[in-house]
């Protein structure tokens, strides 16, 4: 009795697997996960990371389970749709963690310190050369600021009367 031989797993190409639901156009997804024509995805099961966005949704912690040909491509089955979108697993997706207030104030808290300038008080819309200059740049050349690179400096916390 002779052991049967081992034969090699995973060695397509002459072997034809009539048991996976294989889509002949297309030439391997990464991953091995199904790709869909446009509209054809099961909308309950499957939605996209913006779509899921819109939901409150994001994927959670797992990789797409689907790519989506784009509605061109679907059209077009010998055509390699190369703007595929990816899908993703509604029942796997997790809630949006909404960014605390603290977490905001304290975040805006920090990148004020780098976008204010000491000298004149603007806060700009970017980080300032605080480290080398110690101001705005405007203040150190003395030339006028750009009004679209900051905003007024803060007044105190209640509206002049
Ligand atoms: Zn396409
Ligand atoms: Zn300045």
């Amino acid at each position: 009795m002779t052991a049967p031989a081992a034969t090699p797993a995973g060695k397509a190409g002459d072997v034809a697997d009539g048991l996976v639901d294989v889509d002949p156009y297309d030439d391997g997804t990464p991953g091995g996960i199904p790709t869909y024509d446009w509209n054809t995805a099961p909308k309950a099961e499957f939605a996209t990371r913006r779509q899921l966005r819109a939901m409150g949704l994001r994927p959670g912690g797992h990789g797409p389970a689907a790519e989506l040909k784009c509605r061109k491509c679907s059209f077009k089955p010998l055509t390699e749709c190369r703007h595929k979108a990816l899908l993703f697993r509604i029942d796997l997706a997790k809630k949006v963690r909404p960014m605390t207030w603290a977490k905001e104030v304290a975040l805006d808290k920090a990148m004020a310190a780098r976008q204010t300038c000491p000298s004149c008080g603007r806060r700009y819309y970017y980080c300032l050369p605080l480290k080398t200059l110690g101001m705005c740049v405007p203040c150190h050349d003395d030339v006028p600021a750009d009004p679209t690179h900051y905003t007024l400096p803060r007044t105190g916390h209640h509206l002049a009367a």
